[in-house]
């Protein structure tokens, strides 16, 4: 660049002097130069950057110089006949001593006279018409602009280095904004796997599980049994919540607390109406809008979220499964709403199924009419009780019952008011028994109670506080009230009338017959020693003559 700058700032001093000489071809071939010309020549040096100079003919002769002595040497070195006789411009850059600079006024100048300048030394060929007619040699001294062009260079440089380095640093900053959105997006992506994995997981855990509370559910025998089987299950299925499960009571008219789990608890009883869930038929969920009502059952309430699923059992509500979400556990506790409706889906169908097993057995062994157990539960149940007596050698007593002259009554008042009569006999039996104690209907009007722990002394005494109260039954029919009926009542003992239930049935139903025979009304106890030729010799069951009476005056 400084070459290049010194060639061309040559060039201009060489057209000033070629142009400012009268005659150059003359002045350059013979060195004739008039005194206008060398006033010219001399004041180069004040006028340009060059401190000396010299104008040569086309030999390489000097023919004026800025230094006189020179006038008349020749140009020594090859370059010259070689290159500038040919046209060619030749360019020399070399250090000198102050010294050799002319025109500086080395007293003035700070510097001494060793310091060394950077000079150039430019020899210009001069032609005319493509022809060499001889050449001039320019020195400058370019020390100060070597100073400048270092010193711009150097500026140069660093605003180089310095726009280098922020391209750097932004190519540094660029690749590393991409590299961490990179590693962000890898991080991103995998922890979004690891969640989807995650879930996975926890799914395959939870629909194992339901299959697991569904299998057992399945199997469970009783409410009691199965309500278990929901603690346990809600506590593994829904860790993050507390539970209970309530379901209807016969009368419907409040649910039965029925169990609870993992820290949670149930109230004896609640009401229907206290519940937004069963109020509304639909799942209830505290805590998930912006105004929440608390149910009446979830009192005391400190605002944890809860849900309130209705338990439903062929399209009827039967229950209640409420679960609460433990402190600090909302947001998956809000999640786990779909797992929790299919749990209580489980439970209702499961709760279902034991209710129909519990109907289908009902039917079997219960008297439609009058909701007493039938006959073939009776000889069961009568079968066990001895079994139990003959076991702990408690007492165990037998009543036969008949309605009296049913067939009149069926054909005075019609066979529905008959039906309401039996519902009503039927009713005052059951309400009659205590504990073990069962009552049944074994056909027509013909009933049987089945009194465990109960001495002769006292079956007498409820036999007969069973007469009185069938006696004491008012039955409305229409606008009118039926007319009174009495039963007629055997008793029989074990062991003292037998020890099979045939045996105890028999006496029991002959002692009956006996009280039929004395009048009706009335109750009788047993023979001890009666025998099957007795009872044969009878046209209908008669008694023989040795029956207890307790009968009615
Ligand atoms: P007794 O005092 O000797 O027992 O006379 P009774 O008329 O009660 O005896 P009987 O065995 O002759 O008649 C029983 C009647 O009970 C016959 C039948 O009309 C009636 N009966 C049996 N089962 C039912 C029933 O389910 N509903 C009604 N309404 N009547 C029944
Ligand atoms: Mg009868
Ligand atoms: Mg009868």
């Amino acid at each position: 660049m400084l070459r290049t700058d010194i060639l061309k700032q040559a060039e201009l001093w060489k057209r000033r002097v070629v142009l400012h000489l009268e005659d150059p071809e003359t002045a350059l071939r013979t060195g004739q130069i008039d005194h206008h010309d060398a006033e010219f020549l001399s004041t180069m040096p004040e006028a340009s950057d060059v401190y000396r100079f010299k104008l040569f003919d086309t030999s390489g002769r000097v023919v004026w110089s800025t230094r006189p002595e020179e006038i008349g040497t020749s140009e020594p070195r090859n370059f010259f006949r070689s290159d500038v006789a040919r046209g060619m411009t030749h360019y020399i850059q070399e250090t000198v001593p102050l010294s050799e600079i002319d025109g500086l006024d080395l007293h003035t100048e700070n510097t001494s006279k060793t310091t060394q300048h950077h000079v150039a030394e430019v020899f210009m060929p001069v032609t005319k018409n493509g022809r060499f007619i001889g050449a001039i040699e320019f020195f400058t001294d370019f020390t100060d602009l070597r100073s400048t062009f270092i010193y711009r260079l150097r500026v140069s440089l660093a605003i180089l280095s310095g726009i280098a380095l922020l391209a750097l640093s932004a190519v540094s900053l660029v690749t590393y904004r991409t590299n961490r959105y990179q590693l962000q997006s890898l991080k991103n992506r995998s922890d979004k796997e690891r969640e989807l994995m995650d879930d996975q997981l926890r799914l395959a855990r939870e629909v194992r599980l339901l299959g697991e509370l569904n299998e057992w559910l399945q199997s469970s025998r009783s409410l009691d049994e199965l309500f278990d089987m929901v603690s346990r299950f809600m506590t593994h299925i829904l860790p993050e919540a507390e539970g209970s499960v309530y379901v209807y009571s016969n009368s419907r008219d409040v649910l039965d607390g029925c169990a609870s789990w993992n820290g949670g608890s149930h109230k004896a009883h609640i009401h229907p109406e206290g519940c937004w869930g069963l109020r509304r038929g639909r799942t209830y969920e505290f805590g998930a809008s912006e105004v929440d009502f608390v149910c009446e059952h979830a009192e005391p309430h400190d605002g944890r979220p809860y849900f309130c699923f209705p338990i439903l059992a062929h399209g009827e509500t039967v229950g209640l499964l409420h679960l609460r979400a433990h402190e600090g556990s909302g947001e998956a506790f809000h999640d786990s709403k779909k797992l929790a409706q299919l749990c209580a889906e489980q439970i209702s169908m499961a709760i279902a199924n034991v209710r129909m097993r519990d109907q289908l057995h009902d039917q079997s062994v219960r008297d439609p009419l009058t909701g007493l157990f039938n006959r073939r539960h009776m000889t069961e149940t009568l079968r066990k009780a001895i079994s139990r007596s003959q076991q702990t050698g408690s007492p165990l007593s037998l009543i036969a019952v008949d309605v009296d002259h049913f067939k009149k009554f069926n054909d005075t008042h019609g066979h529905d008011a008959g039906d309401m009569v039996l519902r009503a006999v039927g009713s005052a039996l059951e309400t009659g028994c205590d504990r073990d104690e069962v009552a049944c209907r074994i056909g027509g009007e013909e009933f049987m109670l089945i009194l465990p722990d109960n001495t002769p002394d006292d079956a007498m005494t409820r036999a007969e506080q069973i007469r009185q109260a069938v006696e004491a039954i008012t039955v409305r029919y229409g606008e009118k009230s039926l007319p009174r009926i009495t039963i007629s009542v055997g008793v029989a003992h074990y062991p003292t009338h037998g020890v099979m239930p045939q045996d105890l049935m028999r006496v029991a139903d002959d002692a009956l017959y006996a009280a039929k025979d004395k009048g009706r009304n009335q109750v009788q106890v047993g023979k001890s020693n009666q025998t099957v030729t007795d009872i044969a010799d009878r046209k209908r069951p008669v008694v023989s003559g040795s029956s207890t009476s307790l009968a009615k005056p």
